[in-house]
């Protein structure tokens, strides 16, 4: 790698982290005297503020540099979720789901307490209802057991459940001791601290809209953005939340999976009411849906959010029922994927937008778990936006997924650019996990040493 940074632009770096550390964008950079860099990640966001932190961390003489099209990090999914660190109990076996969680909990506890970042771990109960419930809770405990989530139990008949949760009723419940809360945000914008003080430069206000031959032997992918900068990079890492697709086709991959983005709305607990919640709540996840259902969630502020619902946002970044753009609306309706999907789950999909409509609906939902909380409890509350990578076949893709042009069509530019085009929750929790298995793979694919 040496004998790449000898070709490196070597007065360009004071001039980046001027601009940086004054809080302005660069300004616009022609094709000609674009910045040049070893490894360029595109994405602000936790998956890949972490998996650029974690290349600069192992290779600290790499030219390195996050692009992000917003003013700041963390403003999509990163600073939209329910601030869960989770434990890995829903995940499959085997999955890189179930490893890089169980992974990635243990490692964000150890990062946070080395940089001081505020957490709590107030535990969760997932609790079943019904016979059926019950069923599936021990369902879930051998899941957990087998993706080695420590110290789960079965807590059995309403006294059990009450000495952990007071406010809480059910049949049985599956007490998970090591979950946490946290901000997300937070953690992304430390990751980002992290990456700068290594010496890694941040781009923001950067909506990369291409991927090009530079023209350069040495640095041979020119990257630009809407607004006419440009930088020139060897390789490249995408980790774009809701738009991972686009990045992806941008350099050559095919149009699918496609993200589907869905909005989960959250109610605000009555601070009152609030105050009496003390741990994680959540339902037995039907395994016909690809969600967890909507649960009790105490924030670090001392707020409680129930939620998310799920229901498609008519913009991938639309947060409200009034966001609509258009063209993504008929991009995702008219994906052959999509109307699979959406006749699999045509009953589910419209109790949802029925729950988004009529709060009282919602509530419902809650009350099976804490029967006290009523309609004048709740207010509306903040929104995030998941992006779900959907299959050809109406399938939505469950784990982690990537993606690579290579050998095929647009190759010399194609092979040198790495997609990361499904990471959903646990993305957060997972993405020092993540970072990891990324950096070995950039490593590999680009041969990084
Ligand atoms: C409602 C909800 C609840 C969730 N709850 C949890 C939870 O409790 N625990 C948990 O672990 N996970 C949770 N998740 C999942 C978690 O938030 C995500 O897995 C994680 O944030 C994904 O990070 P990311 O970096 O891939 O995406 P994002 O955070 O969306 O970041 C992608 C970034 O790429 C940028 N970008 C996109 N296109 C371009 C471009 N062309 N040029 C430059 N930049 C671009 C975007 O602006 C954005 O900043 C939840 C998600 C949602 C939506």
């Amino acid at each position: 790698m040496s004998r790449i940074l000898c070709g490196c632009v070597k007065n360009s770096r004071a001039f980046l982290l001027t601009n940086f550390l004054n809080g302005r964008s660069l300004s616009n950079t022609s094709s000609d005297n674009s910045k040049e860099y070893d490894v360029v990640v595109v994405g602000g966001g936790i998956v890949g503020a972490a998996s650029a932190r974690e290349l600069k961390e192992r290779h600290g003489n790499l030219r390195m540099a996050v692009l992000e099209k917003e003013h700041d990090l963390a403003l999509h999914q990163t600073g939209h979720n329910s601030g869960v660190i989770h434990a890995g109990i829903y995940y499959k076996p085997g999955s890189l789901k179930a490893k890089l969680c169980v992974e990635g909990l243990q490692l964000s506890y150890k990062y946070c307490d080395s940089k001081g970042i505020p957490y709590k771990k107030v535990g969760k109960l997932i609790v079943a209802a019904t016979p059926v419930e019950v069923k599936r809770l021990h369902d879930l405990l051998d899941r957990g057991t087998k993706n080695k989530v420590p110290d789960l139990k079965i807590l059995k008949g309403e006294k059990e459940i009450k000495e952990v949760e007071p406010q809480c009723t059910g049949l049985e419940a599956l007490w998970s001791p090591h979950t946490g809360i946290i901000d997300w945000a937070v953690v992304c914008k430390r990751y980002g601290q992290d990456f700068k003080e290594k010496g890694g430069d941040i781009w923001l206000n950067f909506e990369v809209n291409g991927f090009k031959e530079s023209g350069s032997a040495d640095y041979p992918v020119l990257i630009t953005s809407k607004s006419g900068k440009s930088v020139k990079s060897k390789y490249v890492l995408t980790c774009g939340g809701l738009q991972s697709d686009m990045l992806a086709e941008l350099s050559g991959c095919p149009k699918s999976p496609r993200i589907v983005p869905f909005r989960g709305e959250y109610l605000l607990l009555d601070p009152k009411k609030a105050k009496l919640i003390k741990t994680n709540i959540y339902p037995v996840p039907d395994p016909r849906f690809p969600f967890l259902g909507v649960h009790f969630t105490p924030r670090m502020n001392g707020d409680v959010w129930l939620g998310p619902n799920a229901v498609l946002a008519f913009k991938r970044e639309g947060y409200k029922w009034t966001d609509i753009n258009l063209s993504e609306l008929l991009d995702a309706v008219c994906y052959p994927g999509f109307i699979k999907m959406a006749l699999k789950y045509t009953t589910a999909g419209m109790y949802e937008m029925a729950k988004s409509l009529y709060t009282p609906l919602q509530v419902k939902d809650l009350q099976k778990f804490v029967p006290s909380v009523t309609t004048a409890d709740v207010k509306s509350g903040p929104a995030g936006v998941r992006a779900q990578a959907l299959d050809n076949d109406g399938n939505l893709l469950e784990d982690f997924y990537f993606d690579m042009n290579k050998g095929k069509k647009g190759t010399a530019v194609g092979d040198r650019v790495l997609h990361c085009r499904n990471a959903p929750s646990p993305g957060a929790t997972s993405s020092l996990a993540i970072a990891k298995m990324m950096a070995d793979k950039l490593e590999t694919e680009f041969n990084l040493k």
